[in-house]
This record gives structure tokens, sequence and C-alpha cells, in this order.
């Protein structure tokens, strides 16, 4: 089967995107691409060059530097899936940090931001083939996506799952410092001006709280199979 579509999965923080993108782009032979960690990437860019912090940002001085911050995806071997870079440095453990998430919105609302990462993930799927997750992948970078997914489920699971994770990397953190920021990022993330994160019309929408890994990836792999039977 050589003929490819783009599947597209937006949804809420923490609600699994990742995982079904991973195992649907090694199921099927795609190259997985995590958005996420482009944005949590510039984050981590604004907050070394002093743009970002908990009480302030510096909009136009980051704006004014966007091209000095040079993002990458690099295929690691071993872990099976690609592994973000910012100039030329390995940053994937410093974005996934509850800090940077809680940063990570406010920089994600600037649209000069999203104008250069956008076109960079036009670029990563202009031949189809692309497994991407993220928060406006079915509603702007890829509108024709064949399937598109919005992954929902409650925030308090959602909390757990990070909150788990997040301890499991050695991070010090409580359950309701992660509840807080899943909150809050769910909130700017729908609320902001540009490209809020919203379920496209044609999206289906999987509600995982009470879905097994399993079961959930059986169903989409059949919705993701009928669609690449009917192209
Ligand atoms: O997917 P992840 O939780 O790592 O994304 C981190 C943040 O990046 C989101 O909360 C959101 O603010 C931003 N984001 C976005 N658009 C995307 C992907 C992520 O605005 N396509």
């Amino acid at each position: 089967m050589n003929r490819k579509i783009t599947i597209a999965i937006d949804g809420y923080s923490s609600t699994g995107k990742s995982t079904i993108a991973k195992q649907l782009a090694k199921e099927l032979g795609y190259v997985y691409v995590d958005s996420g960690a482009m944005y949590r990437a510039m984050t981590l860019f604004a907050m070394k060059e002093k743009y970002v912090g908990e009480n302030f940002l510096d909009r136009a001085s980051l704006i004014h530097n966007l091209d000095k911050a040079s993002l990458r995806f690099q295929f690691n071997e071993a872990l099976g899936f690609a592994e973000m870079y910012l100039n030329n440095e390995n940053v994937e453990r410093e974005i996934r940090t509850l800090e940077v998430s809680n940063l990570v919105s406010k920089i994600a609302a600037i649209s000069e931001v999203r104008k250069k990462l956008v076109a960079i993930q036009k670029e990563i799927g202009k031949n189809k083939g692309v497994v991407m997750d993220g928060r406006d992948i079915g509603t702007v970078v890829f509108k024709d996506a064949e399937l598109k997914l919005f992954m929902t489920s409650s925030a308090e699971t959602r909390a757990q799952r990070r909150f788990k994770e997040l301890i499991e990397k050695g991070e010090k953190v409580t359950y309701e410092e992660v509840l807080e920021n899943v909150v809050e990022r769910d909130r700017v993330d729908t609320t902001r001006k540009d490209s809020p994160l919203l379920k496209a019309d044609d999206a289906v929408e999987v509600d995982n709280s009470n879905l097994t890994k399993e079961a959930q990836f059986e169903m989409i792999l059949k919705l993701a199979k009928e669609k690449l039977g009917n192209i």
C-alpha cells in the first residue's frame, strides 16, 4: 500500500495524543511529529534569552529575535521517535518540565511564533504519510487531513497521567500543581485569538477517560484503515 494519508490529532493537554500518534506512525510506517515539542522549544529559547518568566513577557524582543531559534527533529533509533533540537542542542528533556509547561501557552498565543512553526509543520507534512499532534493541526495546519481526531478526557484523569509521568522522570511536583497547569493551559489554548484549540467539524471525537490504550489503538487504527481504503 503506497498511498498515504495525513492524520491530524488535536485535543486538550495530556489526553494521550502523543501515545496514539506514535502507535499509529509505527504501525503505518509514517513520520510522527509532536508539534507541541516545537512550541515548548520556542518557550525554552524565550526563557534562556529572558524574554519570558513567571511574571513577564517581552513579546517584542522575542518576535524580533525569532530567527535566532533554529528548530529541528532528529530521529532516535533507540527510542523509535524524533527528538527536538534547539540550536543544535537536544532539548527533549528540558522541554518537558513543569516550568516550561507553565509558560508555553503564553508563547503559543503569539501569532509570529505560530506563523514560523506552522510553516515548518506544513513543509514536513507536504508529502503526506505524517501523524501530527497538537492543538490546531486539523483546523489550521492540515485542514485537508484525511483523518482528524479530537481527544478528550476529564481534567482529573489527565492530571493523574501527567503527574505520574513527571514523578517517574524525577521531577518534584505535586498533583495539585499539575492539575492547575492542565486546567490553565486548556483555558489559554481555547480562548486565544490566533488558532484556538477547537474541534474541526470533520474530526472524530475520542473520549478516552474509560478506554484502555489497546482498545483506543484498535478503534483508531480501524478508522485509519477505512480512510486508506477510501482514497
Ligand atoms: O502538546 P503539548 O502539551 O506538549 O503542547 C504544549 C503547548 O503548546 C500547548 O499547551 C499549547 O499551548 C501549545 N501548542 C499549540 N499548538 C499546537 C501544539 C501545541 O498552541 N499545535
